[in-house]
């Protein structure tokens, strides 16, 4: 199946997991994960549509962000239209990767330390908007596994959201896949449940509105767990 027919199944999909979930469809926002995939797949996925996308990995995602930039600006030549494409980074993080990050990205998910946030405030340039930030929560405890402990996430929040050149919007979680919906329905519910602490803990600078959970294997329970936005590459661009 072609990228655009695999992206038309997948939005019937999502918007029937938030009907059986009594939600709106509006309500639950799809990030494209292009990792491993090159330009061309991007370009027909816009083409498509679709205008959010994820990289895992700081180096591909740069480039590709340029290609599409350039791709971008043709068309503007060409048809007086360039679609503002929007660039989440939700891959682990290195402190000595924060650079290119800060400099290309939109959106971060993948935020799980202060030091990673201090780091990505301080390289944001002047000229862009603030970096836009989700907190890596750790909700199953899963070995060596990157994310903050679910105790220490307000904490950070409060540290993240003090931050110049940050814009706190909510969490990030990767659970351990689960053997039925049961299963990661009960997991999305508690990310939720600690999301809904969080908004009513403390008077955030910008309302915390964005809470990053779901893949292609799971994005039904994680809607009907209260995600707002899924994170899907295979069901779009096909296995990695
Ligand atoms: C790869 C990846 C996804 C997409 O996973 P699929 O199973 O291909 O939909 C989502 N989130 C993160 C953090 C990923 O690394």
């Amino acid at each position: 199946m072609s990228i655009t027919s695999q992206l038309d199944a997948l939005r019937k999909r999502i918007d029937k997991a938030c009907t059986q979930a009594g939600r709106s469809p509006a309500s639950v926002t799809l990030l494209a994960v292009s990792k491993t995939f090159g330009a061309d797949a991007v370009i027909e996925a816009v083409q498509a549509g679709q205008r959010a996308f994820g990289e895992n990995y700081v180096q591909e995602g740069v480039e590709k962000i340029a290609a599409l930039r350039a791709w971008s600006q043709a068309q503007n030549q060409a048809a007086g239209l360039s679609p503002a494409l929007q660039w989440h980074c939700i891959g682990p993080l290195q402190s000595n990767k924060t650079r290119p990050v800060a400099e290309h990205f939109d959106w971060v998910h993948s935020v799980d330390r202060l030091k990673i946030a201090q780091r990505l405030s301080e390289q944001r340039p002047a000229h862009l908007p603030p970096l836009q930030v989700c907190l890596q929560v750790n909700i199953d405890g899963g070995a060596n596994k990157a994310g903050v402990a679910p105790a220490q996430a307000l904490a950070l929040a409060q540290e993240v959201a003090a931050l110049p050149r940050l814009v706190l919007r909510g969490l990030m979680t990767i659970p351990e896949p689960a053997p039925d919906f049961e299963t990661a329905l009960a997991v999305h519910r508690r990310t939720r449940a600690l999301f809904d602490a969080l908004q009513a803990s403390h008077a955030w600078p910008v309302p915390l509105d964005t809470l990053s959970m779901g893949m292609s294997a799971d994005l039904e329970a994680a809607v009907a767990g209260g995600s707002t936005l899924v994170r899907v590459g295979t069901a779009i661009f096909g296995g990695r």
